[in-house]
């Protein structure tokens, strides 16, 4: 029996891990966190929660985080702890020394999707307000960016059509790319209690993930395919459905282009998006792809959920339009219990994109080309913003390792460890005079920092999280925080330092300047969020009460749009060399790379990462279950412990990412999504072999 005491004080909030955004009730006892309680009213969670959000906040309080600013004169040099004000006087004047001396543009900032929506805008007015460019991204860059785009351009909206009640009026749930049992564990409760209750399954994933076979349920279709191939097996769908007749007409004439249809569906009809040609390269049974096709054409609402294993591919913009076009194509959008769904990874991450934090769109998607857009902030922000796009995350690392980029703010993101082509991305750190990191701990970015800032918890802010059905949830501010000042403020002092006016008194202001310059949030403010509990954007004089399902009575864009979605291999290729195809992903008690989650208790449930591997390639190579392997690429090798299962198809190997001496990341290549740079973290060749250890 553990004693926990009685909380003196609580508030709701809001998960900080994934993109489901489970509500829960912080219960303190002064200073310290005693219990997180899943809230019973949580409109997204309904009392429900995981053992991330439940049991790994301990790393709040841990030894580990630095509490103090700090400075050193060159990377490698000791850090000295300075005064907030020496920090940020220091800041200051090294970003507009490197602006004189190389120019407006050798600067740029990066916003977490960790982070609140209020601290992302303001980090985003601190680029285009006091930097004078728009060289600001966001981790999302290598995550969901391709969403962006893709739903972008097929319905006008860069984000999820449903929320999360809509699976339980769905009567065929497709899942592609994504393990929602560990990265989304509470929605994946709600989509089994659907799938018990009769609802059909079809999974297309190159691993046999827990969700196509758990108690009580099993999956119609597992469509194992190559990694590397979603947009031909996509195809290899619509070539079905178009062939056999088995689109909505009547769906297609009134919400789409007509013409646009016939020109995408002569595509997919050509024989050599067939079924049959598609198992040859693919390795998906045709009959599967035929089976798959129909049930979820014909089978009644069909939804599709999605993640990581569509969008981290050089063709994931592709994947995610394919995904629409079947949508539309089946007439599966606008209603509840079908619809096209990201799953969100970080828990913000589809508010970091919502609020302006990509080189070329200002705050609710809105290109920084428009002038009626830029007009709105200019005139709020009393400055002029420049109308063409920065630079994205690899184009900054690209121009600091040439010699133009000198100076970067990354509020927590640790881009050192998250983003591909580690020596790359190392290189263009070391190249450059100013970097900031502002994080909880000391990660491995900052390693190449000549200035940190202490960052805060969720739990010692005010400001909200949008997950990934766009419900704008709270965060309430429990302790106080234990480096001084919450993030947003943090950033504020920043541009105070840099000589902007700005004076917010609290997060609910920077708020109210959101909702006055992007309609979507136009309704959206602390009061009405207090009243509601929560709200989905869009929330504005159209919408009062926020949009559950989104593209009701026609789509954002007006009519949605088809688009061809030819299949392009990846430049990624095995060989003899490297026989094998490396995909990775999460497991359900860590949480990405693991600074926050290796910090908690959940240590306990998983200790290391492994390398899965199917029986038939590891006895060829004299491989045992538990045995060291040294895993090697193109790019790089790392040693990790061999995990022999056949969830694996032989020929693939999959591991996780949680701990730092895996370096996943070393071993990814350098490719990216053609349209957003979203890395290819999903499709890399390389050899196992057995090994002595580290
Ligand atoms: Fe909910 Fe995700 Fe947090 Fe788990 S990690 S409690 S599913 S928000």
């Amino acid at each position: 029996v553990i004693e926990i005491g009685q909380p003196e004080h609580s508030a709701i909030t809001t998960c900080a891990y994934c993109g489901v955004g489970c509500s829960f009730k912080a219960e303190m006892r002064g200073e310290e966190l005693v219990r997180m309680v899943p809230w019973k009213d949580g409109q997204a969670n309904r009392g429900h929660s995981c053992v991330k959000g439940r049991f790994a906040y301990g790393y709040s309080t841990h030894k580990d985080r630095i509490l103090n600013p700090m400075i050193r004169e060159k990377v490698g040099d000791p850090w000295r702890e300075v005064s907030w004000d020496e920090a940020f006087a220091h800041v200051a004047s090294e970003f507009r020394r490197i602006q004189y001396q190389y120019g407006r543009d050798a600067i740029g900032g990066i916003t977490s999707s960790r982070c609140t929506n209020e601290e992302t805008y303001l980090v985003q007015k601190l680029v285009r307000a006091g930097f004078g460019n728009n060289n600001v991204d966001t981790c999302a860059r290598v995550c969901h960016s391709p969403t962006g785009y893709g739903l972008g351009q097929a319905f006008g909206t860069s984000a999820g059509t449903q929320n999360f009640d809509s699976v339980e009026q769905s009567d065929v749930v497709v899942i592609i790319g994504a393990n929602p049992t560990d990265g989304h564990p509470v929605f994946a409760s709600r989509l089994k209690k659907r799938l018990r209750q009769g609802a059909k399954l079809i999974v297309i994933d190159p691993r046999r993930t827990d969700i196509v076979r758990s108690p009580h349920v099993e999956a119609s279709y597992h469509l194992p395919l190559k990694p590397g191939t979603n947009v031909a097996v996509m195809t290899a769908l619509a070539h079905v459905i178009v062939t056999e007749g088995l689109y909505d007409e009547t769906f297609i004439r009134e919400r789409c282009d007509w013409s646009e249809f016939e020109d995408w569906a002569a595509f997919v009809a050509e024989p050599a998006h067939s079924p049959e040609q598609t198992e040859i390269f693919t390795g998906v049974p045709a009959a599967d792809l035929r089976g798959a096709a129909r049930l979820y054409a014909k089978g009644g609402n069909g939804a599709i959920y999605y993640g990581l294993g569509v969008t981290e591919h050089s063709q994931g913009s592709t994947t995610v339009i394919a995904i629409a076009n079947l949508a539309m194509a089946t007439g599966n959008i606008g209603r509840p219990g079908v619809g096209v769904n990201p799953l969100r990874g970080q828990n913000n991450v589809q508010g970091s994109c919502d609020m302006g934090s990509f080189p070329h769109e200002l705050p609710g998607y809105r290109h920084i080309s428009d002038d009626a857009t830029r007009d709105i902030f200019e005139k709020l922000w009393g400055v002029k913003i420049n109308n063409e796009p920065g630079l994205r995350i690899p184009n900054m690392l690209d121009a600091a390792v040439d010699g133009s980029f000198k100076g970067l703010y990354v509020q927590g993101e640790d881009i050192l460890q998250s983003d591909p082509d580690t020596k790359h991305v190392a290189a263009g750190l070391a190249a450059m005079e100013c970097v900031v990191v502002q994080d909880l701990f000391l990660n491995e970015t900052a390693n190449y920092a000549h200035v940190f800032l202490p960052g805060s918890t969720f739990l010692e802010k005010d400001g909200t999280f949008t997950n990934a059905e766009r419900r704008i949830n709270r965060v309430r501010k429990v302790m106080t925080p234990r480096n001084g000042y919450g993030d947003w403020e943090v950033t504020q002092k920043l541009a105070q330092a840099m000589g902007l006016d700005w004076n917010y008194a609290h997060p609910s202001e920077i708020m109210d300047e959101i909702a006055a310059t992007t309609p979507s949030f136009a309704l959206v403010s602390y009061d009405y969020l207090e009243k509601m509990g929560s709200v989905q954007w869009p929330c504005n004089e159209k919408n009062p009460l926020g949009s559950p399902i989104m593209h009701v009575n026609g789509f954002v864009r007006g009519k949605g749009k088809f688009i061809r979605t030819e299949y392009v291999a990846t430049d990624e290729r095995t060989g003899p060399r490297f026989p094998l195809l490396l995909t990775t992903g999460r497991i359900l008690s860590q949480y990405n790379v693991g600074a926050q989650t290796r910090r908690t208790e959940n240590v306990v449930w998983h200790a290391e990462d492994r390398l899965e591997i199917h029986p038939h390639d590891a006895e060829q190579r004299g491989i045992r279950d538990g045995d060291w392997v040294k895993l090697v690429s193109r790019s790089g090798d790392t040693t990790l412990r061999s995990l022999i299962t056949d969830r694996v198809a032989p020929g693939v190997v999959y591991t996780t990412f949680h701990h730092p001496n895996t370096q996943a990341n070393v071993i990814t290549t350098d490719f990216s999504d053609w349209a957003t740079n979203c890395p290819e973290y999903k499709v890399t060749a390389v050899q196992v072999s057995p090994s002595n250890g580290p």
